[in-house]
Parts: C-alpha cells; sequence; structure tokens
C-alpha cells in the first residue's frame, strides 16, 4: 500500500487532504503539533481515514524543528513502511503591516511555513529516493504569488515554498520524484474564519466565482498530483483560487 505523510493534518485543508488520500487507498501518517488538542484532533481525523479500510497513524512533530522531522520521518518508515507522497501543508498566519509587525512574528511564520519545508524534504528525499519514486507537494499560497498587505512574514515564506517547490523538481526529476505547489486562494477553514467579516466580503469582489473554496477544493488538486495521473507535472503551481487573478 502506497502510504501519504501530511503535515499539519489535524484541522482544515491538511485534514481534509489526509482524508481525500485515505479515500484513495493511500495509508496515511497525520503529523500533528505536539499538543494535547492537536493529538486529539489528529486522532479523530485518522478515524475518518480508517473508515476508507486503509491504516491512518498519528505523529506528533514540531515541523519547524529539524530533530522532530527526523524523528517522525523515521517513526513513518518504521510504522507504515515507505513514504510515496509528502504534503506540506503546515503553516500559520501571524499578519500585520509591516510598520506594525515584530521580528518575532516575522521569524516565526518564516519557522513554520518555510523552513519546515526544508526540514521535511532534507528527511524524505532519501527515503524516496531509495525507493526511486516520489509525489511531493507543497501548499503555498496566492500571497507568495502576488503579495499581500498585512501579510510580509506570509508572503514571504509562501514565495519561498514556490521557489523551493521549483528547486527539487529541477534536483530530483531524474530520480523519478516530482514536486509541485498549489496557491489557494480564500479557503473556508480555522485559518480563514477569524477573519472579519466585512474584510472576507470585500476579498470576494476579486474572485471571479464570487465564493470562498473548501478544503476539498484544494484535496482534489493534491490528489491528483499525488496520483500517476500526474506522472508528466513537476516544478509547477497550480492556483485554486476561484479566478482570482487571470
Ligand atoms: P489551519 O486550519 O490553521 O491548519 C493549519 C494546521 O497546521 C493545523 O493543523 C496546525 O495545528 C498545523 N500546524 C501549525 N504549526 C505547526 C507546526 N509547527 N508543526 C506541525 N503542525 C503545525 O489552516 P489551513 O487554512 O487549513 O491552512 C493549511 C495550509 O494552507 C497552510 O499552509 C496555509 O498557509 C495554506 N493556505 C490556506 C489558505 C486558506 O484560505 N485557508 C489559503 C492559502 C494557503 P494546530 O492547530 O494544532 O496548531
Amino acid at each position: 500500500m502506497a502510504v501519504a505523510l501530511i503535515t499539519g493534518a489535524s484541522q482544515g485543508i491538511g485534514a481534509c487532504i489526509a482524508k481525500r488520500l485515505a479515500k484513495d487507498g493511500f495509508d496515511v501518517a497525520i503529523n500533528h503539533y505536539p499538543n494535547e488538542s492537536g493529538r486529539e484532533k489528529a486522532l479523530e481525523v485518522a478515524k475518518e481515514c480508517e473508515a476508507f479500510g486503509v491504516k491512518a497513524v498519528c505523529f506528533a512533530a514540531d515541523v519547524s524543528k529539524m530533530a522532530d522531522c527526523e524523528e517522525m520521518v523515521k517513526a513513518v518508515k518504521e510504522q507504515l513502511g515507505s513514504i510515496d507522497a509528502l504534503v506540506n501543508n503546515a503553516g500559520i498566519t501571524k499578519d500585520k503591516l509591516l510598520a506594525r509587525m515584530s521580528e518575532d512574528e516575522y521569524d516565526a511564520v518564516i519557522a513554520i511555513n518555510q523552513k519546515s519545508i526544508f526540514n521535511m524534504l532534507k528527511n524524505v528525499c532519501p527515503v524516496m529516493m531509495k525507493q526511486k519514486h516520489g509525489r511531493i507537494v507543497n501548499i503555498a499560497s496566492v500571497a507568495g504569488l502576488y503579495g499581500n498587505p498585512g501579510q510580509i512574514n506570509y508572503s514571504a515564506s509562501k514565495g519561498a515554498v514556490i521557489s523551493m517547490t521549483k528547486t527539487v523538481a529541477k534536483e530530483y526529476g531524474r530520480k523519478n520524484i516530482t514536486c509541485n505547489a498549489v496557491a489557494p486562494g480564500f479557503i473556508h477553514t480555522p485559518m480563514t474564519d477569524v477573519l472579519a467579516d466585512d474584510y472576507k466580503e470585500k476579498m470576494l469582489e476579486a474572485v471571479a466565482m464570487r465564493r470562498y473554496g473548501e478544503p476539498e477544493e484544494v484535496a482534489s488538486v493534491v490528489s491528483f498530483l499525488v496520483s500517476e495521473d500526474s506522472s508528466y507535472v513537476t516544478g509547477q503551481v497550480i492556483e485554486i483560487s476561484g479566478g482570482l487573478s487571470m
């Protein structure tokens, strides 16, 4: 059975991707932040994944820490046997205009959204090299493509995710490992639920489809990118934004 490891999969888009890949027939490794509430939410996601008749195991790790990622990847290999697909999804926001943003707020977002990708790739790429096969999908954002006021930290981190995706695609293409990114726009999740209603309304004016996306609509594109159907697609960024920009 092929195995997919999804980071930050205790809620939102990550949880939805885990369930979709379980439905597709992957055994799933569900990463969650190492605390009690993360564990509880991840166990619920695992239960829903198992309903599709696959194995689902939860792994605690703070993906901004190299040692945590190293240990997690080792444990996934030991318990599930391989890592065929990696979805780097964990992410946070700490939004403020540049003038008000602290250095700590900048550094925290870079550590979790950007450095985490390096930590995961360092540990998972050698596993995929040995297997002579691998699919990597990084969750970027439209903010990484176009920038967004109030998100200099987040935009920088997601812009880096896009350039890291292209670099890995170039370095590992000949090893039969593909690496692509998706760039969601405004998706209904706990991350966007906290935004002010008037801001959410205003944002929709720029969306051709005039609605928020659902996490399932991100998961279905990820499902394609980890499947054999995308075997000649690498180094690409697929925008999932209802036509935010064209
Ligand atoms: P979310 O609901 O806040 O989920 C983020 C997940 O990441 C949570 O499970 C969180 O766990 C986990 N996480 C945070 N820090 C972590 C760490 N250091 N180690 C391990 N896990 C960690 O957000 P979402 O909306 O689903 O976002 C998922 C991804 O999509 C993110 O990369 C985000 O930037 C991207 N994205 C989202 C949107 C959108 O509109 N929602 C748009 C574009 C891109 P805890 O809750 O336990 O901390």
